[in-house]
């Protein structure tokens, strides 16, 4: 047996290895492009050189005399515009719905399209966790370096993703958990099967039916090492609930990310103190001057701008005449008021940040592809380029509170990267066709090289 003396004898040189091996710089690379574009000032930096030390940016400059080592790696991306990497506000990786035919929904589910969301519960975790993967990668490759994943995935889908990423057994973004979406009864829940639903249900959400139960929901998902706190309020969650929550995740140093998208649901997550409102579609102006005075966040997802229902529904489903009208005249209504949105969100001096909310099977489209073909949207909905690329670069990492680690090109931050061969700023699009993508100073993906 070993004595405690020898104990501390061998731990002293177990951390003092472990020191040494913190402190080797590991490998350095230098990336050199035509732009940099640093979306917090609009700055570009022409040419742009990076120098990248293990996984963290060391130098930026304008010259090869930023200070190359020897023995360097360089990466030469030619004339390419280089970004920092992008984030995702809002996923979620571990559903992936296909939408079922109207009739279906209109005959076994009150016409709510909860189904989808539902079958995911009962699905094989080990399958959903594949699928997860695959989802992660697929951001990944379209240059989505870190996503916030906020439910709907499992017990420990998320947190447990997060972990292998971390741990270099899966390749995927960096992930901020939420575990477990805070619900209140009812809500999503209402085609199950009532003699089984308790148990499904804590498969997938927690409940809170009063604040003590809410308090002890957060501390379920701290058990899980959550990254953060997701709370969907549909008008059935109390501000009394809701601020429980809050004071309990703030105590915990958790943020809490509120789903709201009706007007009365927004009013309770800013008088209960949420550190973001998801969605929040249907935000006055009132509300909006109210989250700036409060700093919260909104996190603007333009998932179902353009027609999006249509793009992914009519490749495998032939909507009847009456059905596709209804749809053509309602997703020209769901555009009209996303532009309101757009403007009075930029004239209210609220703090924004974007996330795709995507969870739907996109019939052409990887995960990543989808997930930027929907954050590019802003634009569309006229929002100025550089705006909505800071939603989902700097801004978006404050909303996240890592402002410190990612969302900028800069010495201390995480070696994340991507590279388009246009300008962004003047054509957004460039962005859904990222061809360089680079995440803890490691190539993911890279197009430039000539095969
Ligand atoms: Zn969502």
């Amino acid at each position: 047996m070993i004595s405690i003396a020898k104990f501390y004898a061998l731990a002293l040189v177990v951390l003092f290895s472990a020191q040494l091996h913190a402190q080797s710089p590991g490998p350095v690379t230098l990336v050199k492009a035509g732009r940099l574009l640093d979306p917090r000032t609009g700055n570009v930096l022409t040419p742009a050189f990076v120098l990248i030390e293990g996984n963290k940016v060391k130098r930026v400059g304008s010259s090869s005399q930023i200070g190359l080592p020897a023995g360097a790696k360089i990466i030469d991306l030619g004339s390419a515009t280089l970004l920092p990497g992008l984030i995702d506000g809002h996923t979620h990786l571990f559903l992936d719905i296909i939408i079922p035919p109207k009739a279906e929904s209109l005959r076994h589910n009150n016409g709510e399209f909860a189904p989808g969301l539902l079958l995911a519960i009962v699905e094989s975790p080990t399958k959903r966790s594949l699928m997860g993967a695959q989802a992660a990668r697929e951001d990944l490759q379209s240059g989505i370096t870190t996503v916030r994943n906020l439910g709907h995935s499992g017990i420990d889908g998320d947190t447990e993703l997060r972990d292998a990423i971390n741990a270099g057994r899966l390749v995927g973004p960096r992930i901020l958990a939420s575990g477990r979406k805070l619900i209140a009864q009812g809500s999503y829940l209402q085609n199950l099967n009532p003699a089984l639903s308790d148990a499904i249900l804590r498969q997938e959400f927690l409940l809170v039916h009063g604040t003590d139960q809410a308090r002890q929901a957060v501390r379920e998902n701290v058990f899980q090492n959550a990254d953060l706190i997701k709370v969907t309020e549909g008008d059935d969650i109390s501000v009394a609930e809701l601020t429980a929550v809050v004071e309990e995740a703030h105590r915990q140093q958790l943020k809490v990310a509120v789903h709201a998208g009706d007007t009365v649901s927004i009013q309770t997550a800013i008088d209960a103190g949420a550190d973001s409102i998801e969605h929040g579609n249907d935000a006055t102006d009132e509300q909006l001057k109210q989250m700036k005075e409060k700093s919260i966040f909104l996190d603007l997802t333009p998932t179902f701008y353009d027609a999006f229902f249509m793009k992914i529904a009519e490749p495998s489903i032939v909507l009847p005449p009456d059905i596709h009208a209804e749809e053509v005249s309602r997703a020209a209504r769901v555009k009209a008021r996303y532009e309101q949105l757009v403007q009075r969100v930029m004239k209210s001096g609220v703090r924004f940040a974007e996330g795709s909310d995507m969870c739907w099977f996109f019939p052409g489209k990887t995960r990543g592809e989808a997930s930027m073909n929907t954050l590019v949207k802003l634009h569309a909905a006229g929002m100025p380029a550089l705006d909505v690329i800071r939603s989902m670069t700097s801004s978006a990492a404050e909303m996240l509170g890592w402002q410190d680690r990612v969302g900028a090109v800069e010495p201390g931050k995480f070696a994340d990267l991507v590279a388009v061969s246009g300008n962004p700023l003047a054509d957004i699009t460039e962005l859904e066709h990222v061809r360089f993508v680079m995440k803890d100073g490691r190539v993911v993906r890279n197009d430039f090289i000539k095969p």
